[in-house]
């Protein structure tokens, strides 16, 4: 019997996914005896298609779009992230636990992801500024989470669909009193304004003043989307400015920052960096984040 580890990525599609690059050249630099495949999944058929591959040894396996959120009510445990920030990226399958096929743990690691990138491109939390997150989706959600455990005090969330900011902000500005077991009312309000998130609509531009950070966590501005059209007069120019967004690599909101002298992280690191987690955790090694890496999957693409 072989003692290959497998590992796989479940999406639907999947075929442009980049993971199954990235691992692989992973388990090749450190000779690890292990398979990481790309696995086209409907939505309908995630549930049944879990337990198969725990039942036949799977190590565990990443989810993409469309089921990280579905994953929710699938697994069987989940880590403090992945509750949070409500969806699920990687699974780790533990084949004979408590005499189930597979016991399924959720985890997240999409905020590990963004907040190593963030410290990577030079990035120091400065938490008496403003924080300025572009968009409400999944992604920002992750974004926030990673931000708050970096000690920002103040996000703006600027998003189209206002109502999704505004319950957003409120989740997580209510969330970290919940992180902490204040002893009276006036200390747990005092924490509640440490960490607030307000919500704005979009054209809302004026939160980007006096910002240390803006975040695009938008899905604009990738190859196939509508532009990001968000005016920068108001940011300061020492802030920082990142895209999650990596196809283009240097998006045009990136292009124009550093024209007016913003300094800037790509949105390919977080993509590096959240895949280190579940490497180690399916593989047993903490993998590197390289040049020769990045130009590895840039290649790929
Ligand atoms: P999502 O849940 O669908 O959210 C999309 C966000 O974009 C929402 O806030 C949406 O606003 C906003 N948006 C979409 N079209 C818009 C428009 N025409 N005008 C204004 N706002 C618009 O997607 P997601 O999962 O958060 O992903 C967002 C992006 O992040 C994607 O491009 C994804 O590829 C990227 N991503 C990158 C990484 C990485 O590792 N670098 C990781 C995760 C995601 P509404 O709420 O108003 O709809």
């Amino acid at each position: 019997m072989s003692t290959a580890k497998k590992a796989a990525l479940l999406g639907w599609p999947v075929e442009h996914s980049l993971s199954p690059r990235l691992h692989g050249y992973w388990l090749k630099q450190y000779g690890i005896n292990g398979s990481y495949q790309a696995l086209a999944v409907k939505p309908d058929d995630l549930a049944e298609t879990l337990r198969k591959l725990a039942k036949e040894g799977y190590v565990g396996v990443n989810l993409t779009v469309p089921h990280k959120e579905h994953a929710l009510s699938i697994v069987d445990r989940m880590d403090e992230n992945a509750k949070r920030i409500g969806a699920v990226n990687t699974i780790i399958m533990n084949a004979g636990l408590m005499n189930t096929d597979g016991d399924l743990e959720g985890r997240n690691t999409d905020a590990f992801g963004f907040a190593q990138n963030l410290l990577e491109g030079g990035y120091k939390m400065e938490a008496e500024r403003p924080i300025a997150v572009l968009g409400a989706g999944g992604a920002a959600r992750a974004v926030i989470a990673a931000l708050q455990d970096m000690g920002a005090r103040e996000i703006h969330l600027i998003n189209r669909t206002l109502e999704k900011a505004e319950a957003l902000a409120q989740e997580f500005s209510v969330m970290e009193q919940a992180h902490f077991i204040a002893p009276n009312e006036k200390m747990a309000e005092a924490v509640r304004h440490m960490h607030r998130v307000h919500a704005y609509g979009w054209g809302d531009f004026g939160a980007l003043e006096n910002a240390g950070l803006l975040v695009n966590a938008t899905s604009l501005g990738m190859k196939g989307q509508p532009p990001l059209d968000v005016p920068l007069d108001l940011l300061p120019k020492d802030a920082f400015v990142t895209d999650i967004v990596y196809a283009p690599l240097e998006t045009d909101l990136l292009k124009r920052a550093k024209q007016r002298g913003n300094r800037t992280i790509d949105g390919l690191g977080m993509l590096l960096h959240q895949a280190r987690p579940a490497f180690e955790a399916f593989f047993g090694k903490d993998p590197e984040v390289t040049h020769d890496l990045r130009a590895h999957i840039l290649d790929g693409r």
